[in-house]
Parts: C-alpha cells; sequence; structure tokens
C-alpha cells in the first residue's frame, strides 16, 4: 500500500471510529473502537515517517490525539512534514476538514458536521446504519407519485405534532412500506427546545450557546424571547436528525427549482424515475435538462462523491446541472472550478456545476422561448 492510500485509509478509520463512539456512547460509559485506535495506528506510522523531528509518542494515545488532533482542523495534523510532495495533500478531500470534533466539555466530545459528511459522501460502505438510510430504503420501495409526495411531505414538515401525525398515518393506512418510512423517520421530542428559525428543526441550549442539526444554525445569534419554544414530552415529533440533514435540507433546495420552474412555467418533475436525478425540466422545444441538488458545503467532498458514484447519472437530456447553493459558491470561490474540472476530465461535455442563481436565470430566460 502506498503512503496516501495508507494516508486515506488511517483518515477513514480515524472519522468513522469517532462518530462510532459519539452513536454508542451510553451516559457516562466508554465506548472503545478497534477502527479509531487503527487509524490511529496508521496515522502515527506516517506521522513518524514524515515528521521524526517533532514526532510525540505522548500523543499517540487515544485521549491526547482526540485533544491534539481530532479538535484541530485536520491541515494542521500536517504541520512540519517534510517530502509530502507525493502525497499531494491540497488535492485530498480530507485536508479540507475542520477538527473533527467539538469539545462538550468534562473530556466528551460530539462529531462535527463535516465529519458526517465525510461519511456520507465520500465514504462508501458505512452509510448502511445512518437513519436517512432506513428511511430511503423504504421510500425506494413505493411507487413514484406516493414516492414523491411522501418525501415531500418530510421536506415540508420536519416538526409535527401527534395529529398530523395521525392524519399522515391515515393518508396512507393501507400501506405497510409508507407506515415503515414514516416510523424510521420520526420521533418524539423529548427534551425543551425551539423551533430554529434558519432549518426549521430543533435548537436545544448548550452550555454555551445552542446546537441544532447543523453547525451553521448553532452559530447564529437568537433572542430566546423570540423563538417558538417545545416542550419536551408534549407528544410533538421532529425528524430524525439524519433524515434532517441528509432528507429535508438537500430537499429545500431540490424544491427550491422545482417551485422556480413552476412559476415561470417550464415543466418540470421531481426525482424522476425512482429518483435518478433530482429534477427533470422539459422546455416548449422538446430540449430536456437534469438537475442535481448538492447541498456539500466542501467541493472536494462533491468531487470525491460525484467520482464514487461514476458521474452525473445517465439520461435522454440535452444537459446536466449539479446546482449549489449560492452561498457556497460565494464562499468558496474555486468551488465551480474544481468541480467543472473534475467533469471535463470525465470527458463530459453537457454536464456542469452551476450556483442556484445561475441556473435560475438560464431557466428563466430558455422558458421564454419558443
Ligand atoms: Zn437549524
Amino acid at each position: 500500500m502506498d503512503d496516501l492510500t495508507k494516508l486515506k485509509t488511517a483518515i477513514s478509520l480515524i472519522v468513522i471510529g469517532l462518530y462510532e463512539k459519539e452513536r454508542q456512547k451510553q451516559e457516562g460509559e466508554y465506548y472503545y473502537s478497534k477502527k479509531f485506535i487503527h487509524g490511529i495506528n496508521i496515522f502515527q506510522s506516517l506521522n513518524y515517517k514524515y515528521n521524526p523531528k517533532d514526532f510525540d509518542f505522548s500523543k499517540m494515545h487515544e485521549q491526547s490525539f482526540i485533544t491534539n488532533y481530532a479538535m484541530q482542523p485536520v491541515s494542521q495534523w500536517f504541520d512540519g512534514w517534510e517530502n509530502t510532495d507525493k502525497l499531494d495533500l491540497v488535492s485530498q478531500g480530507f485536508y479540507y476538514m475542520d477538527a473533527l470534533v467539538g469539545d462538550s466539555g468534562f473530556n466528551t466530545f460530539h462529531v462535527n458536521d463535516n465529519c458526517e459528511d465525510y461519511i456520507e459522501y465520500v465514504e462508501k460502505d458505512v452509510v448502511a446504519g445512518i437513519e436517512q438510510r432506513a428511511v430511503y430504503d423504504c421510500l425506494r420501495a413505493l411507487n413514484q407519485d406516493e414516492y414523491v409526495n411522501l418525501r415531500k411531505y418530510f421536506i415540508d414538515y420536519p416538526i409535527i405534532n401527534l395529529e398530523e401525525l395521525r392524519k399522515l398515518k391515515l393518508t396512507y393506512s393501507k400501506n405497510d412500506i409508507a407506515l415503515h418510512a414514516i416510523e424510521n423517520a420520526y420521533e418524539e421530542i423529548m427534551e425543551d427546545c425551539f423551533v430554529c428559525p434558519k432549518c426549521g428543526w430543533t435548537l436545544h441550549k448548550e452550555k454555551i450557546g445552542m446546537r441544532c442539526q447543523n453547525r451553521s444554525c448553532g452559530k447564529e445569534k437568537y433572542i430566546q424571547g423570540e423563538l417558538k419554544s417545545i416542550p419536551g414530552e408534549s407528544g410533538m415529533l421532529r425528524l430524525k436528525r439524519g433524515v434532517m440533514k441528509y432528507i429535508s435540507v438537500p430537499g429545500k433546495l431540490e424544491l427550491e427549482i422545482y417551485n422556480y420552474c413552476n412559476k415561470h412555467k417550464v415543466q418540470s418533475v421531481l426525482w424522476p424515475e425512482m429518483d435518478k436525478y433530482d429534477i427533470g425540466i422539459t422546455f416548449l422545444n422538446g430540449d430536456m435538462w437534469a438537475i442535481d441538488a448538492k447541498a456539500i458545503r466542501e467541493p472536494q467532498f462533491l468531487k470525491e462523491n460525484i467520482i464514487r458514484d461514476g458521474g452525473f447519472p445517465d439520461g435522454d437530456y440535452k444537459r446536466g446541472f449539479y446546482v449549489i447553493p449560492d452561498v457556497y459558491a460565494d464562499d468558496r470561490t474555486d468551488y465551480l472550478d474544481i468541480i467543472n474540472r473534475q467533469l471535463e476530465s470525465m470527458g463530459y461535455r453537457n454536464i456542469c456545476c452551476i450556483k442556484l442563481r445561475d441556473l435560475k436565470k438560464e431557466i428563466r430566460e430558455r422558458g421564454k422561448r419558443k
């Protein structure tokens, strides 16, 4: 195994190991992850090879690895490394990851967003256990109309009450798979919380600040009196976090494009052919476009995700687009370039990555033509 492969393996094991530790920790109980230890060992053997001068044996054990590495941005893990040309670190997705975990105090940590994003978009074999998979698997077993309606419901209603749940179940009362999807999607809200004004999920008060399904919601400044509160154990339900993060949040981008087409009287369908891609658009002259909305903040992750999936899904379309939220392209001005260079190198001439604003403009202008 070459060193880059070793390094990628180490990072994967560390990321998955940390995730596993957080998932399985119970009240004060310590969960031992073999993957995590294995990952640390591989990483430290490379650390010793590339940075023998600064190598510190005392940083090898678990807790000190968490403090000295996992709580620091990944790019800093390589401070002092020499002769790393072959590793080509700046081209690797993991290099751009922020700290993998955050400090929750009292020697405990919580896994950060990018750690989860890495598992979702870059890794391929570990997604099975994650909450949204259970929901996806059920949705996929439905027919096209049921699929679209139920998926739309999850996107539009991250929080519901018992009456709404009852009505929803009644709609699907003869459909065991749909009922199963609903069971898998929602959970009861157990603790007092607030409705997040940014994403519509739940904000919990932490020792410092607030916590939602992703870090950017928690970073906002909120005035508590202006937030809508939900008392715990009052029968309110919310989407499970994985479902919120990987179905509902990206779904908002999908629905925004879909609704925009409707508004401009351009024919469009959501998740055609059981989610082959996100939106199919047909213009008056018969031209078809395929849209894949990607709410992935880190361009290297999207790049690796595209490679993992073997490129843009096949279909009968004239052009295909990966669409990202405007703010991601504004934050990382090289975002579109990174993806478009990758698409070009895969031989695509009719597929590109575009930000939402520019896609809307194209739809608006094309939509007027006969
Ligand atoms: Zn939120």
